[in-house]
């Protein structure tokens, strides 16, 4: 039962944009920090400064937002040293104390809801829609782990054995675990695997991506403010060399990381690489999902939700849609009726409320999205773009473009942005589509638009993807309700915002009395 375990606690409500009540007081707000300059630097700044560095606005790099404050390698050291001394005691304050400070850290998130607004905004493009949602996720994860905490993080259980034998099993924190977090959730996947690992009992070092390091400073300012030891959940902003330093350490027991295939294979050569205890690793990476549509669905409900899979968030999320198998005999249909919802998409500013489409993330990610695009064209694809307004020139926009193709496998690598590929299928070929997604070694999500249950069933049982949605769309994954990630060059799971995630934080232990 949604949120039994919580007390009957609901996921967060979020804000209602469409309220005026809501949105007048919430834009004056917005409108206020509309100009406050941020910082990100060490939790515990030494007394050497590592580089600084401008963080600017996506949709118009001419305007700074604050600045990031570079870790040094003494920073790191020390980090550690603090990290090491304070986790003990933290692990055995247990699962309902710590639960009690993530709780308080939630609503303090909350009561902050404007002003992460206003930095999800200006410093990572993010639409006031995609704001809301982050705001609501960081939230619905820090509530979650917490009720986690107390149910896997209490008394230690019971285990059977003969008379005179007394056998308990109890979990705790394995010791300084290292989240290394994404731009494009900057606050809801940086407080989920932060907060997950604090919950299982570990101290933090907390890396986040380095365009986004400003709304993970408030993050962390927060949860000092609620009560968490500054010591038990440090901030080390930097760039790679910072991760590398971090990843390097033998004092790390273990690694969170959400970010590309190929930043995790790199993070775990060096952890394989290193002294010290075996580090576990745990890593969301990147997708090439599909979905599927055949001739039995409604094409209202396509439209929708092939639009928002595939565009909102500028397509900036691991889970979006990146090829979209039609039927053949529908699919000149569909495709017209797509394009009608595609073409109205209103790309800009992401703080106006109308815009469903704001920038994406920096200037490398728009070059490359738009090579891809410029090779598809040169190599005779058909190309539809959408229409832009004048004043994007400024910012890192990417015209919402769809390619036609055969299959997925001529793809060769995550687009990460608002491009999706278009193929069509006889329904004869339905087996062998799912063996060509199968075989991109991805497996994150897919998405299925059938009335027909017998076509669910097979898709279902032939699908190696850790999130299939069926009549909807494929992004947006609720915590606790849909926990997510995937599989093979998708991650290592466990999943995010689901029932055993926790317990990959933590060591277990057992003891056996002889009474
Ligand atoms: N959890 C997000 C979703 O379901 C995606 C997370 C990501 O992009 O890393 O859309």
């Amino acid at each position: 039962i949604f949120g039994a375990d919580r007390g009957g606690r609901l996921n967060s409500a979020g804000t209602d944009l469409s309220d005026p009540l809501v949105l007048g007081p919430l834009q004056a707000e917005i409108d206020r920090l509309a100009d406050r300059q941020y910082y990100a630097g060490p939790t515990f700044p030494g007394p050497e400064s590592g580089e600084i560095a401008p963080i600017t606005m996506p949709h118009d790099l001419t305007v700074e937002v604050g600045k990031r404050r570079d870790a040094t390698p003494q920073e790191v050291e020390d980090a550690f040293a603090r990290a090491s001394a304070i986790q003990p005691g933290w692990d055995s304050l247990g699962g309902e104390r710590r639960a009690l400070l993530l709780e308080e850290a939630a609503d303090l998130f909350e009561a902050h809801t404007a002003e992460f607004l206003s930095l999800a905004t200006r410093e990572a493009g993010k639409t006031l829609l995609d704001g809301v949602l982050e705001v609501r996720e960081a939230v619905d994860f820090l509530r979650y782990y917490a009720s986690e905490a107390r149910r896997q993080f209490g008394p230690p259980i019971r285990l059977p054995g003969p008379t005179g034998e007394e056998n308990t099993l109890s979990l705790h924190g394995r010791g300084v675990f290292a989240t290394i977090s994404p731009w494009n959730f900057p606050l809801a996947i940086f407080t989920g695997m932060a907060s997950a690992a604090l919950a299982a009992g570990n101290a933090v070092i907390a890396k986040p991506a380095e365009q986004t390091p400003l709304i993970a400073a408030l993050a962390v300012k927060l949860c000092h403010e609620a009560g968490i030891p500054p010591e038990a959940f440090q901030l080390l902003p930097g760039a790679g060399e910072v991760g590398q330093l971090i990843t390097a350490d033998p004092r790390l027991a273990g690694v969170a990381f959400t970010g590309s295939t190929e930043t995790a294979r790199a993070i775990n050569r060096t952890l394989a690489g290193r002294e010290g205890p075996i580090a576990t690793f745990i890593a969301e990476t990147g997708g090439q999902n599909a979905m599927i549509v055949d001739s039995s669905a409604l094409p209202e409900q396509v439209v929708r939700d092939v639009v928002a899979s595939a565009f909102q968030s500028a397509g900036q999320r691991c889970s979006a849609l990146r090829v979209l198998y039609l039927q053949e005999d529908v699919a000149d249909s569909m495709l017209e009726m797509i394009r009608g919802g595609f073409e109205a998409l209103n790309v800009g500013d992401p703080a106006h409320l109308s815009t469903d489409v704001g920038p994406v993330i920096d200037p490398d990610a728009q070059a490359a999205l738009e090579r891809h695009v410029a090779r598809s064209e040169a190599s005779g694809r058909h190309v539809m773009r959408c229409p832009m307004p004048d004043d994007t020139a400024r910012g890192c926009f990417v015209a919402p473009t769809i390619i036609e193709v055969d299959s997925i496998l001529e793809l060769t690598r995550e687009n990460f942005g608002p491009v999706l590929h278009v193929a069509r299928f006889r329904s004869q070929d339905l087996g062998q589509v799912i063996a060509d997604i199968n075989a991109t070694g991805y497996g994150l999500t897919l998405g299925l638009h059938s009335r027909i249950a017998a076509t669910r069933r097979f898709v279902e049982a032939r699908v190696r993807v850790g999130n299939f949605y069926v009549n909807r769309n494929q992004i947006g994954a609720v915590v606790e309700s849909q926990p997510f990630g995937g599989e093979g060059l998708s991650g290592t799971g466990p999943k995010a915002g689901g029932p055993h995630y926790l317990a990959r934080f933590a060591v277990e232990r057992a003891v056996c009395i002889d009474t």
